[in-house]
């Protein structure tokens, strides 16, 4: 009990110290948001999403799951998308797996795990995306990593293939979708440098949802 109420004595603490730099700081949060980033990623506890950043509150629009996915059919990553890009008008989304993720290791493991099943599948899927160069790398843990890497490759393409990023993006020239792996042994963020333009050019032979051929280029 006495960790528990030291969250609000936490908070206390926090509220002072945001109102003694900024006296109205917390009216002015109170109006409105106008985040540049959406960030999407998992929901380990080992990775601070704002603070990994060095973005304050308004900065950042958050969605976390387990093993950072984004399945087409799931309403709650798909609603945070549409709403982050077009109500909110977001600049970039980014995808930010992490290193030792225990989602993806649980994913490849020949176990019945109930619930996540299904979750943990688009994984698996990703594996058999990539099997050949998996299968490759000889040491367990730098194969578990290179899925985490491919892992958030694919959740960006998922991104990348939603209505509102292709319809934004013709209109806007914006978001562009980020890939970031979070190295929990150093703190450093490793961005995969994913060619936003290039996949989207790509995956639009199959999964155009804009009808305006603005990206068709061949
Ligand atoms: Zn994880």
């Amino acid at each position: 009990m006495t960790d528990y109420n030291q969250v609000f004595e936490n908070n206390r603490k926090w509220v002072a110290s945001k109102t003694a730099t900024e006296s109205d700081f917390f009216e002015k949060m109170a109006d409105s948001q106008s985040p540049k980033y959406l960030y999407i990623g998992c929901s380990d506890s080992r990775v601070p999403t704002n603070e990994i950043m060095g973005l304050e509150a308004g900065e950042v629009f958050v969605h976390r799951n387990i093993a950072n996915l984004v399945p087409n059919t799931d309403l709650n990553v798909m609603a945070v998308i549409n709403y982050a890009v077009v109500h909110l008008e977001v600049k970039h989304i980014v995808v930010c797996g992490h290193y030792n993720c225990g989602g993806v290791k649980a994913a490849m493991q020949p176990k019945d795990l109930g619930i996540l099943n299904p979750w943990l599948r688009n994984i698996r899927d990703v594996y058999r995306l990539h099997m050949d160069e998996l299968n490759a790398i000889p040491d367990e843990h730098d194969r578990y990593n290179r899925l985490v890497e491919l892992n958030v490759q694919e959740q960006c393409i998922n991104i990348i293939k939603t209505a509102a990023v292709q319809k934004m993006y013709t209109a806007k020239g914006y978001p562009t979708v980020h890939g970031w792996v979070y190295d929990l042994k150093n703190g450093m963020l490793k961005d995969l440098q994913i060619d936003f333009e290039g996949v989207l050019h790509e995956i639009q032979k199959i999964y155009d949802l804009t009808g305006s051929g603005l990206m068709q280029k061949d």
